[in-house]
């Protein structure tokens, strides 16, 4: 009986959702010292196929003492997508690389069985600071295998009524990304200008979209920053009217066939792997997470809330 039960539960992910366009709304989160606007992970929805994490970065005005501070931190069986409007960050990570991005660019971290980065800003930077970081969840095939960083300076745009897309991750329409990719999914900036656009969507994916700036409307609802408008699947298209011009990510996979725990910066499968982690972490595992040449003191992990009375 459990078995059948359990073989009935799964079925239904591996088929696409039905269409939809359900508004999940973000919430205020911290990271280095600065509000961002979660929009994924929330109690609605853990992930849009592969992508299991998103924050809305700014707009925030960057002055010389005021930059990003994102100090060293680990993680593992993830993806950060790094994805910059305007604004600059440097990305250093215990694998040696420095990198900076700046809009248009992409860092890609694969974390595998463990990885550290920080993300901090450019000494001498002042302006805007504008972008979204997203996580993907690591497939089983890759997850526990080493950690990787690339990073791509220009990337393929489409034109599309009304607007252009750029592909940052996987495919969309004509265009496919270099980018590194374990699972099928794809990541695209969306420049909207007024009027309709129509979206090329495939079938058998799940797509959600987050407006980073912007206004516009798609089957009746006004989409705006700070929510997670997830489109569900079985879509060939979906037609957008921008009433104000601006910028929207759209994220989309084949629905994610494992059951993924997340805590703090891990994404794992159990509270005992991220308890392991945790534990390297704070022990300050070089073997597991090699340091960052970074001027900035470790991040200190917080005790996983299941574990009490324990130092
Ligand atoms: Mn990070």
């Amino acid at each position: 009986m459990a078995e059948s039960d359990d073989s009935l539960s799964r079925m239904p992910s591996s088929q696409p959702p039905e269409a939809t366009l359900d508004v999940i709304g973000g919430r205020l989160a911290e990271v280095g010292g600065h509000e961002v606007v979660r929009v994924l992970p929330t109690r609605a929805r853990r992930t849009v196929g592969a992508w299991c994490f998103a924050d809305h970065i700014g707009p925030r005005y960057v002055t010389e003492n005021d930059g990003e501070n994102i100090a060293p931190h680990p993680h593992i069986g993830l993806q950060t997508v790094t994805w910059l409007l305007s604004g600059e960050l440097v990305h250093r990570d215990s694998l040696g690389s420095e990198q900076v991005i700046r809009p248009g660019g992409l860092n890609l971290m694969t974390a595998g069985g463990g990885v550290a980065h920080s993300e901090e800003g450019v000494p001498g930077f002042v302006g805007s600071l504008h972008g979204i970081q997203l996580w993907v969840a690591q497939p089983s095939s890759t997850r526990e295998l080493s950690p990787a960083f690339e990073h791509h300076d220009a990337l393929p745009e489409i034109s599309l009524r009304n607007a252009a897309a750029t592909v940052f991750v996987g495919d969309f329409g004509e265009a496919g990304s270099p980018a590194r990719r374990d699972t099928e999914h794809a990541g695209v900036q969306l420049t909207l200008g007024v009027g309709k656009t129509l979206l090329p969507l495939e079938t058998s994916w799940e797509y959600g979209l987050i407006m980073l700036s912007g206004l516009a409307e798609a089957e009746g609802e006004k989409l705006a920053p700070g929510s997670l408008y997830y489109l569900g699947g079985r879509r060939d298209e979906l037609e957008i009217s921008t009433l104000e011009s601006g910028t929207a990510i759209l994220i989309g996979g084949v629905p994610f066939q494992e059951k993924v725990f997340m805590w703090w910066n891990f994404v794992a499968r159990s509270r005992e792997e991220v308890e392991a982690a945790y534990r390297q972490w704070r022990r300050d595992d070089r073997e597991r997470f090699p340091a960052v040449s970074s001027r900035l003191a470790r991040i200190p992990a917080p005790r996983p809330m299941w574990l009490t009375g324990e130092n």
